[in-house]
């Protein structure tokens, strides 16, 4: 699945592995300059939120370490849902006020944005989650167990930052508002901006000894295992939002939510179209000519299937009901639809040989040109410049008077067929080339 495969963080930060901390920072700032959804020229939402959460990996420590030892696997379900923030929240603020409300202050803090009061109760981020499920979990619901880090109170300092016995004091520098103006030159004034203050990066208290457990945070990341309901009918992509399973917001606010991104795995059988499963299924020459009763695979297992006599290759059988469920509704379900290929035999024994001479015999088809004038010997030539398989020529030329009708009935279907037939290929029997 495409969406499995996640850029490296450091080629999306375009930084090398060996970048220091403050490079990180440079190159996200520069990056984040080009991309944020504000600029006009080159903003890219989906680029900047890619951005976003790179920087968020690599400008942690901890993830950082985690990242480099495990890949996108070491960070998952503790990187924040970038995909769910909403932009437009930001509209009317800069850059830096977007940067600062994404990265600023005391990480997690509120990123659902605004200029509201930094020392209050902020509310918590909200956590993603990439969860592979099976193709049959997918179709018939399952329940998952996904372990996330989430940021949650400090239990040593109960969230207040200070170790025992000390206390945390009003920011003298900010008065205990977390911000203070800062003056900044613009083209041809002066102007003042809002900033989070430096002294108590926005928190509004200084505490004179830190809490060890926090380092004066008042939040630590804790692994907490969560449930997860797939329900029946699930596709890949679909975002399952688990609430308050996000991270604690600073100063009292409140849990953000936990969303769990499905993507289903491929089945080496099936191949899920929305509701509709399709499946390649082999026939012989015989089967397809008689016609006849086959167990075929389905999603509950094998099934029986009438074929009916004369079928051409390509032709599509409708199994009812044994589709996907419909998520909305999982009273009702989709259809499998079996593709018929049916297969030369690519080996004949003499007996086999014989019959199917004394068949092409009985309906006239020639097995040799007009030109050679057939004779035992050509016939036994044939048999060995057949093997690589061109046969359109043979097929054109092909005049047994009977006038055989080649409807392509419809395009459309056999292109589908097609595709399906190349989904199948990689995995398939037959290597060709
Ligand atoms: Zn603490
Ligand atoms: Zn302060």
């Amino acid at each position: 699945m495409d969406t499995m495969t996640k850029r490296d963080y450091y080629e999306v930060l375009g930084v090398s592995k060996s970048a220091s901390a403050d490079e990180i920072k440079k190159s996200f700032r520069n990056r984040a300059r080009q991309l944020h959804p504000d600029n006009k020229e080159s903003g890219d939402e989906a680029a900047f939120k890619e951005l976003a959460e790179a920087y968020e990996v690599l400008s942690d420590e901890q993830k950082k370490a985690a990242y480099d030892r495990y890949g996108h696997e070491g960070v998952k379900g503790s990187t924040r849902d970038f995909d769910n923030v909403d932009f437009s929240n930001f509209q009317g603020f800069g850059f830096e006020d977007i940067i600062d409300a994404l990265f600023g202050g005391q990480f997690g803090g509120g990123f659902r944005g605004g200029s509201a009061s930094r020392t209050g109760p902020r509310p918590g981020a909200h956590l993603k989650y990439d969860l592979e499920i099976e193709f049959l979990d997918a179709v018939f619901g399952v329940e998952k167990k996904v372990q996330v880090k989430r940021l949650e109170d400090c239990t040593t300092c109960e969230g207040s930052g200070a170790a025992a016995g000390s206390k945390a004091v009003t920011c003298a520098t900010c008065n205990g508002q977390g911000q203070v103006r800062q003056m900044v030159n613009m083209l041809f004034m002066q102007s003042y901006q809002i900033v989070a203050c430096p002294d108590c990066h926005g928190s509004g208290k200084k505490i004179d000894k830190p809490c060890k457990d926090c380092k004066g945070v008042g939040q630590t990341r804790k692994a907490r295992e969560f449930e997860v309901k797939v329900p029946a009918g699930i596709d890949s992509g679909t975002r399952l939002r688990l609430s308050q399973a996000g991270d604690k917001g600073a100063n009292g606010g409140g849990y953000g939510d936990l969303f769990v991104v499905i993507y289903v795995k491929e089945h080496k059988q099936f191949l899920r179209d929305g509701q509709t499963i399709h499946l390649k299924q082999p026939l012989s020459f015989s089967q397809a000519a008689l016609g006849c009763e086959l167990m075929v695979p389905t999603v509950e297992g094998n099934k029986p299937l009438k074929v009916p006599a004369g079928i051409q290759n390509g032709s599509q059988l409708l199994m009812k009901d044994l589709g996907v469920p419909y998520l909305s509704n999982n009273g009702r379900r989709g259809d499998q639809v079996v593709h018929v290929f049916v297969e030369t035999p690519s080996k004949l024994s003499a007996e086999e040989r014989k019959l199917f001479e004394k068949l092409a015999e009985l309906r006239g088809e020639k097995l040799t040109s007009e030109a050679k004038d057939a004779d035992g010997k050509a016939a036994g030539k044939a048999s060995e410049a057949e093997p690589k398989g061109k046969k359109s020529d043979k097929s054109d030329s092909k005049s047994n008077g009977k006038g055989e009708k080649k409807d392509h009935k419809n395009k459309e279907d056999e292109n589908i067929f097609e595709k399906i037939v190349d989904v199948f290929r990689p995995k398939g029997e037959h290597g060709s080339d």
